[in-house]
């Protein structure tokens, strides 16, 4: 019951509208296993009734309808088999369809019925392939249904269609075939364009606009990724690192200056991790760095460095040169321990260095840090 309920309200037609943008192969491929359930349904059902029909009620039994017959009912049960991997379910239909084409464009001829199928398949093999690969095979049958048609003696065959019927079949087809190659370049270039409107939304969302580095956003989506990959849960070394009385930067030489000493200070810390590690604008002049396969001795080494770097660096203004300091704290993921009591211990170790004169660096003593939850931290939620 509630399968025919699922059929009337056409969730399986909206199953094929509401494909993510982000789609990747799989879920392509599960577009196509549906377009390819609906082709294998509605043509077996078709294929049978008419053949069924035709041997009851008209001709009788002779070997075009019993193959059609033949064909409508492998149809019904080879979906059912070969949806197993979309690939298989992919290569079966498209021979199904292929051997139509030619067998509706051979043997049914009486009053053109057999071209009108060939055209009803066109649209099918652009829905199933896309615009490339659809528009050659549509156009290598165009070929050879042309071949047939006017030399059916090269093939041994016996068509008889006139050659005017086969001339409006052939304008027919090539129109039909630009118009689905139309279409579904289209749908294929909208939603290339979405794909690329959202993945530039996306990386806005996560990104920090005056110095590039990670959000929050974005650090929190990264955290995300991480609890997934369970290699890397246990092997990070976090820095945070904040600068030394910025405010009085920003009262002496004005906002515009401080600004751009962030920009700086980001480029400087983007030059001294690698290209896997993170670094987060974690507030206003603070700074957090997630750092990947990195032990605390590897980790100390690093934060010293970037003091260093970030003290012996001088800024050019209109009103001299400025010298800014950062005071970092350290600490690394123990083993099956929980990152934020790690991100925790980091930012008590910095304000440790703080108190101990700024400027300096203060790797976290894990046997007095407390777990610091994520509310504590302040991390969006
Ligand atoms: P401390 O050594 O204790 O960290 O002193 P501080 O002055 O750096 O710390 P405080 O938290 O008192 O001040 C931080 C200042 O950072 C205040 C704010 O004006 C400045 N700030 C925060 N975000 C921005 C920004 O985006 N641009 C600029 N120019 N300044 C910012
Ligand atoms: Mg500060
Ligand atoms: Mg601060």
């Amino acid at each position: 019951m509630e399968r025919i309920q699922k059929i009337f309200t056409l969730e399986w037609l909206n199953k094929l509208c509401h494909l993510p943008l982000d789609a990747g192969a799989e879920q392509e491929a599960h577009r196509q296993d549906i377009m390819i359930t609906i082709l294998m349904l509605t043509g077996s059902v078709v294929i049978t009734g008419l053949s069924l029909w035709d041997i009851l009620y008209a001709s009788g039994p002779h070997w075009g309808n019993i193959t059609t017959l033949s064909i409508g009912l492998l149809a019904a049960i080879s979906y059912n088999i070969a949806l197993l991997t979309s690939k298989t379910s992919l290569a079966t239909t498209l021979l199904m369809m292929i051997f139509l084409h030619f067998f509706w464009l051979i043997t049914c001829d009486v009053e053109l019925t057999g071209l009108l199928w060939c055209i009803v398949l066109l649209p099918l093999f652009f829905f199933l392939l896309g615009y490339k690969r659809g528009g050659a095979l549509v156009l290598m049958l165009f070929l050879a249904s042309a071949l047939i048609l006017f030399r059916p003696e090269w093939f041994a065959l016996d068509t008889s269609y006139s050659s005017s019927a086969s001339y409006r079949f052939l304008l027919a087809y090539l129109v039909l075939f630009w118009v689905s190659f139309l279409v579904e370049y289209i749908r294929f270039q909208t939603r290339l364009r979405l794909r690329e409107a959202k993945d530039y939304l996306n990386i806005q969302a996560k990104t920090d606009e005056l110095t590039g580095l990670s959000n929050r956003r974005g650090f929190k989506q990264y955290l995300g990724e991480v609890e997934q990959r369970t290699e890397m849960r246990d092997s990070f070394a976090v820095i945070v690192g904040d600068l030394d009385h910025f405010k009085q930067i920003n009262d002496q030489y004005g906002h515009e200056v401080g600004d751009f000493v962030l920009r700086e200070i980001a480029k400087a810390l983007k030059s001294l991790v690698r290209s896997e590690d993170l670094i987060v604008r974690w507030g206003g002049e603070e700074f957090l760095l997630l750092l990947v396969d990195t032990d605390l001795n590897g980790a100390q080494i690093l934060a010293e460095k970037i003091r260093q770097t970030i003290s012996s660096t001088h800024y050019s203004t209109d009103q001299g040169k400025l010298a800014v300091s950062m005071s970092l704290g350290v600490d690394a993921q123990k083993v099956g321990g929980d990152l934020y009591a790690t991100l925790g211990a980091a930012d008590r170790a910095m304000y440790e260095a703080k108190r101990r004169g700024r400027n300096c660096v203060v790797v976290s003593d894990s046997d007095t840090t407390e777990n610091l939850g994520q509310e504590e931290l302040d991390l969006p939620v």
